[in-house]
């Protein structure tokens, strides 16, 4: 997905945009970028991460990245931040999107006698086209109007200017944009925890469409917030880091809620709880509180020497060093019946195999408790590497099979429906093809409960495919 930091300060920026965008390295595994501007002028660096972290590939370089202000990014998949002259002068621009009518914006723009470049698989880099479309307007905040207006799918961005930093939050607020600030600086960035260790304090969340522009004294909204929104519930199920706080809710307290609402529908025996590391142990922390029945750690992460950014682009091998990296405790796995957690499931492969390495450690039962409904929908707003096509979502293809494939959107919105017929057959087709003991979903209504906000303000398309 990616993510971004930006800061403006009194004094040199170098630190707290290299650590402030470190601490964005759970949301991308690609490309990283950090942008500066200074008495010098504009500096930039990019560098591929897909073999080494953030880090090691920018600390060599910090000292040539002099200014006091920054925009840094983490991203999946293309490369940015890119420096842009324009009529609106020279600016350094970052994004988070997913923009699933670039065709149509390329060829809008083309038809000016413009042109683009391509990146090496053919499309045209996503931030560039955000870039060209603010370019078509007056001036920056039209043109930043203009962009999250016109986008299909999700628009964030951060913009360096000689004279401050604009800050735009998607329009429906699918992604989220904080403000912080400290004595002499304020950043912007896409996780509120990741400028607490360098000495700010959360200023507040933008709201969905709200642009602001600030420097290192003040923030002002250029665009007030829409009244719309539908954040991604995905962020708390599984992106976002646990320290992370979107609308207000905290990651980890969100996946405790959800692993205790799971328990208080559940009536297995199991022996323990536990999590698929990572994002599945704070489910089942959660769990455990909730049953009574102990949480335990029968596999562990093998995190020394693998860098937590490496993760090839062929599923195969991603499948295989996902499996390298869990080491059993065959003293907590052998005889036992395990309850295991995972934030939810994709295409089944890893935790079909996942759950076949414990059965082979000795382990007599594995119950499987996804803290996410069935995903029957493929994401339209966010671009991840945990991205499949829909048709490959193991609901989706036991649906298909039980259907003879003959699925309509009104026999989907019946699969999706926690208490029909239909939606225990494909439980049990799922569970039977994952040779798991047992499964149980968590119930959608459960895991709004479990964010607590508005469930008019959470987006659930990729469960019941609602826009
Ligand atoms: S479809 Fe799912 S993953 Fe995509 S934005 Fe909505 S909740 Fe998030």
């Amino acid at each position: 997905m990616g993510g971004f930091f930006g800061v403006a300060a009194k004094e040199n920026c170098d630190f707290d945009l290299f650590f402030g965008t470190d601490y964005h390295s759970h949301l991308g595994t690609r490309r990283a970028g950090m942008v500066t501007f200074g008495e010098d002028g504009f500096s930039k660096s990019i560098h591929n991460i897909e073999n080494s972290p953030f880090r090691t590939k920018f600390e060599k370089e910090l000292s040539d990245l002099k200014g006091n202000m920054g925009i840094g990014c983490i991203s999946d998949f293309e490369a940015q931040p890119i420096l842009v002259r324009s009529h609106h002068g020279t600016f350094a621009i970052t994004t988070v999107s997913k923009i699933n009518n670039a065709d149509a914006i390329v060829e809008d723009i083309i038809k000016d006698k413009t042109h683009f470049f391509e990146m090496s698989n053919g499309e045209i880099n996503p931030t560039e086209l955000v870039a060209a479309m603010i370019n078509q307007k007056d001036n920056l905040i039209e043109g930043i109007k203009y962009a999250l207006e016109t986008v299909d799918g999700s628009l964030s961005l951060l913009i360096l200017t000689p004279k401050g930093i604009y800050a735009a939050r998607d329009k429906m607020g699918r992604t989220p944009v904080v403000l912080g600030k400290k004595d002499g600086a304020r950043c912007a960035c896409f996780e509120s925890f990741s400028f607490l260790n360098l000495g700010y304090e959360s200023d507040r969340e933008l709201g969905p469409g709200e642009i602001v522009v600030f420097d290192a004294d003040n923030a002002k909204t250029l665009v007030a917030p829409g009244d719309k929104m539908k954040v991604c519930t995905f962020l708390w199920v599984y992106y976002g880091y646990p320290s992370a706080v979107y609308e207000g809710v905290n990651v980890e307290e969100m996946r405790y809620n959800c692993g205790k609402l799971l328990a208080r529908r559940d009536n297995v025996k199991a022996d323990v709880v536990a999590g698929v590391p990572d994002s599945g142990t704070a489910h089942a922390v959660g769990y455990a509180n909730e049953s009574g029945i102990p949480f335990s750690r029968p596999f562990i992460k093998y995190t020394p020497t693998w860098p937590r950014s490496f993760m090839p682009t062929i599923q195969k091998k991603r499948n295989l060093i996902a499996h390298m990296k869990l080491l059993p405790v065959h003293e907590l796995i052998k005889g036992k019946s395990l309850l295991l957690i995972d934030d939810s499931i994709v295409r089944g492969t890893q935790l079909r195999e996942t759950t076949e390495f414990l059965y082979e450690s000795g382990a007599k039962e594995v119950h499987i408790r996804p803290a996410c409904p069935p995903l029957l929908f493929g994401c339209k707003y966010l671009n991840f590497s945990r991205s499949s096509s829909e048709m490959e979502l193991i609901a989706r293809v036991v649906i298909s099979e039980l259907e003879k494939g003959d699925v309509t959107p009104e026999i989907l919105a019946e699969y999706a429906d926690p208490d029909s017929e239909k939606y225990e057959k494909m439980i049990e087709g799922i569970r039977q093809k994952l040779n798991f003991t047992s499964l149980r979903y968590h119930r959608l209504d459960d895991m709004l409960e479990s964010v607590g906000i508005d469930p008019e303000n959470l987006c659930t398309y990729c469960w019941n495919g609602k826009e």
